[in-house]
């Protein structure tokens, strides 16, 4: 598909622009590009829609914002003016994107242009909620999804058994009217969606009972869905087909999966790291020891050295999260030990640390620890 041109490059003016300037910029191109004097010019033509359609953008507050956060992808492709009827194509993105859109472009087909061309269906959107470690290693779930089917009875026609719809006389078929619109700069023709079929070409003179005569009914699916390692709490999936039944022929929609994760009681997870803090003894940390570290992977031995200072932090290589693109890949641990201070002390052990304080006299450098010994050895001396 061919690069769409920046709006506001199309209408020559700056990203700032006031609505003033945009309105004066759009009369200055619609003028000279305007197909009344510019007859049979297919490129002058052109120039007219791409001006008309970057000023219906930019001089309406609301579709401006979209546009400068989202640029053309805001919208759905190819509209023409008065085009604009809210499909947000997610097409052209992964898998698995952030959940940066909500649902303000909502549903809302894109039968306004489409007339009765085949449409891919609705996407609906759904959230599931995950344990820590079914994001962190995958794995299968079964949601429950109301979707919609063609209707058994009139096989998705809409028509009572027995009838067929018939070709709708307003637009011939098509699904399209002309219309001629009145604009500052005088009669401009454009085409919209047929009233009378509601863009489809056809018209229901005796309705299905069992569908009402909309071809779909609606049911209760379990879907199948495999969660890839690595997902993390805020991230969708998209499942392909699984959303809405298309018309006259288009795809299926898709199914807009939102993933939220619990908390874990130890670990704390950004990206694909794990972090987790663990309480060491005064002991340990003074004497060094062999420390048994949860990781997702089941506990890890590591060796602090002794004289091990609070808030020391090491790194477990290749225990975090699996890469959801590289699933060889993992993430690492960070692991922070925090020195407990003894609490309600029996007198046996009170008694152990003052001989341990007495014994520390004259060896105040190392019990004062943090690198300003020398200053304090000088003040006892
Ligand atoms: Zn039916
Ligand atoms: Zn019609």
């Amino acid at each position: 598909m061919a690069e769409k041109k920046d709006y506001y490059e199309i209408l020559g003016v700056s990203k700032s622009a006031t609505e003033a300037e945009i309105k004066k910029a759009y009369r200055t191109l619609a003028k000279k590009y305007h197909p009344d004097s510019n007859q049979g010019d297919t490129e002058a033509e052109h120039k007219f829609k791409e001006a008309s359609e970057a000023y219906e953008v930019l001089s309406d507050k609301e579709k401006r914002a979209k546009y400068d956060q989202f640029g053309h992808a805001a919208f759905s492709q190819g509209g023409g003016p008065g085009g604009f009827s809210g499909g947000f194509d997610f097409g052209d993105m992964g898998d698995i994107f952030g959940d940066m859109f909500g649902d303000f472009f909502g549903g809302g087909g894109r039968r306004g242009q489409a007339g009765n061309m085949p449409q891919k269906g609705e996407n609906l959107r759904a959230s599931l909620e995950l344990e820590f470690e079914e994001a962190v290693f995958g794995v299968e779930k079964d949601i429950m999804m109301t979707v919609s089917d063609p209707c058994d009875h009139c096989h998705g026609t809409g028509a009572k058994e027995g009838t067929h719809p018939e070709t709708c006389t307003q637009c011939g078929g098509s699904g399209q009217v002309r219309y001629n619109q009145q604009t500052i700069l005088g009669t401009v023709q454009s085409i919209r969606t047929c009233p009378t079929c509601q863009g489809t070409g056809k018209v229901i003179r005796d309705k299905c009972t069992y569908c009402g005569g909309t071809g779909f009914t609606r049911q209760k699916k379990k879907i199948n869905v495999s969660i890839p390692a690595g997902i993390d709490h805020g991230q969708t999936i998209r499942l392909k087909g699984k959303g809405e039944p298309g018309r006259n022929g288009g795809p299926r929609g898709d199914v807009l999966l939102t993933i939220y994760v619990k908390e874990h009681a130890l670990f704390d997870r950004n990206g694909y790291d794990i972090y987790y803090t663990m309480p060491i003894s005064i002991v340990q940390a003074a004497l060094g020891a062999e420390l048994e570290v949860p990781t997702l992977d089941g506990p890890v031995k590591y060796d602090i050295q002794a004289g091990t200072q609070t808030h020391t932090k090491f790194r477990l290589r290749g225990k975090g999260v699996p890469n959801l693109s590289h699933n060889k890949v993992r993430g690492d641990q960070y692991v922070t030990v925090v020195v407990q201070t003894p609490k309600n002390m029996t007198e046996q052990q009170k008694d152990l640390l003052r001989q341990f304080e007495e014994a520390s006299k004259g060896n105040a450098e190392e019990t004062a620890g943090t690198g300003n010994g020398k200053k304090k050895k000088g003040f006892f001396r």
